[in-house]
């Protein structure tokens, strides 16, 4: 059930010189992904398009559920989903909150101390 919106990731024109430049934003986190450089068409959805293909796709997973353009640090790969749609209950390669890398085993993230397991909606709702 992928929704056909979610052709490119979100994205953000910046004008420039002879062009339009593109950021893409990952869809979960809302982190800048990537900026692409210039590109010019005579319609604004073959621009962005060309941007995204031959730019700013390389840096994205799309989530085969939602269908979301996520970066990395918020993809499971082992299913090929957003952590949003597939947590990673099992052991976290990531913190979801700072991005910052894990540990095996670890609970809290080391570096904003949130935590790393994404299980079930919780006894301890706090995040
Ligand atoms: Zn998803
Ligand atoms: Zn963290």
């Amino acid at each position: 059930m992928i929704n056909e919106k979610h052709k490119t990731a979100a994205y953000k024109i910046i004008p420039s010189q002879g062009g339009n430049r593109y950021s893409f934003f990952c869809e979960l986190s809302g982190m800048l992904v990537c900026t692409s450089g210039t590109y010019y068409a005579d319609n604004p959805e073959k621009e962005l398009f060309t941007a995204w293909e031959s730019e700013g796709k390389n840096n994205f997973n799309v989530c085969h559920r939602c269908g979301r353009w996520v970066d990395s640090v918020v993809y499971n790969p082992d299913v090929l989903m957003c952590v949003d749609c597939a947590p990673l209950e099992e052991e976290a390669k990531y913190c979801k909150h700072c991005g910052a890398r894990a540990k095996n085993g670890d609970i809290v993230c080391s570096v904003c101390e949130k935590k790393l397991l994404y299980g079930g909606a919780g006894e301890n709702g706090e995040i």
